[in-house]
């Protein structure tokens, strides 16, 4: 069996909906075993899990609030007394509680830290602690364990008006490459994909707008919004074998959003 065919098992957080969802299903495409994690939106969830099965691959799903240790603890164990082990973290819950930095309440700030950051903490650091418990590198080829954090392009792009959650993403950013640093010798990998403009939930209002989204596509030169699909085709590239000597880095998936797009026409 070469290094491709091995199943893997997989845990998507935040994959009730949107970017979760669509690697999630993507994982089910390549008959997965994959953990579905939700807040509070089982249907959601339940449907995803459909959608992995009808795509051939398995998985249940698993209620847990990724901003409470005992839940992230209980979740992790859930998982390991289904499959057996984990191989792969995708790291994707996430919201936003938008607001001018004046207007800003602690609530608002600490709602987004706690999910978006101290969140991805928890889970990462338990799927580590699973990775160094089970040294799982003697698959040829294979990493011993991989996380992706879904970060954001406001890893980088400052935000007006949204801070708390560009302050997130920025401690993603440095969260993911210490992390990596620290893990590389034990043959963990660990890296970011950055979304830019995908159409979901989080940001219905821009593109179901037809002025706002005429808007929103100046600022991608690609000039296309794009799908959680898109996310979990890199996902599934990034989880791979064929991406091994990749460490502590970020993707951009953004249409060249992060291109500064103010410049195409005035240079
Ligand atoms: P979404 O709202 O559809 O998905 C977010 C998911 O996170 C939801 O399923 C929600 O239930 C879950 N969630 C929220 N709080 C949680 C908690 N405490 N515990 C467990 N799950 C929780 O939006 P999305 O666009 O799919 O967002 C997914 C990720 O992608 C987020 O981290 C977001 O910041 C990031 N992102 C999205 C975009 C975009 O344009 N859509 C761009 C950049 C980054």
């Amino acid at each position: 069996m070469t290094a491709q065919e091995i199943t893997q098992t997989v845990l998507v957080t935040g994959a009730s909906s949107g970017i979760g969802q669509g690697i999630a299903t993507a994982f089910g495409r390549k008959k997965a075993n994959v953990v579905v994690n939700y807040y509070s939106d089982e249907e959601g969830a339940n449907h995803t899990l459909d959608m992995i099965r009808e795509a051939g691959g398995h998985g249940f799903v698993c209620k847990a609030d990724v901003s409470k240790e005992d839940d992230v603890i209980s979740m992790f164990a859930q998982t390991i007394n289904e499959f057996g082990s984990l191989d792969v973290l995708i790291n994707n819950a996430g919201i936003q509680k938008d607001s001018s930095f004046s207007s800003m309440t602690i609530e608002q700030w600490n709602k987004v830290i706690s999910t978006n950051l101290t969140g991805h903490f928890l889970c990462a650091r338990e799927a580590i602690k699973h990775f160094e418990a089970t040294q799982r590198s003697k698959r040829e080829g294979n990493a011993a364990g991989n996380i992706i954090f879904i970060s954001s392009v406001h890893d980088i792009i400052p935000w007006a008006g949204h801070a708390n959650y560009a302050s997130s993403k920025g401690g993603i950013l440095m969260l993911m490459k210490s992390l990596a640093l620290e893990v590389a010798p034990k043959k963990i990998r660990v890296n970011s994909i950055s979304p830019g403009a995908i159409a979901t939930d989080i940001n219905d209002e821009v593109w179901k707008d037809e002025e706002k989204k005429k808007e929103l596509l100046k600022l991608i030169p690609y000039r296309r919004i794009g799908q959680p699909d898109d996310i979990g085709k890199v996902a599934i590239w990034l989880a791979s074998a064929e991406s091994d000597y990749i460490t502590g880095t970020t993707i951009y998936v953004d249409g060249g959003m992060t291109l500064y797009p103010g410049f195409l026409e005035n240079g």
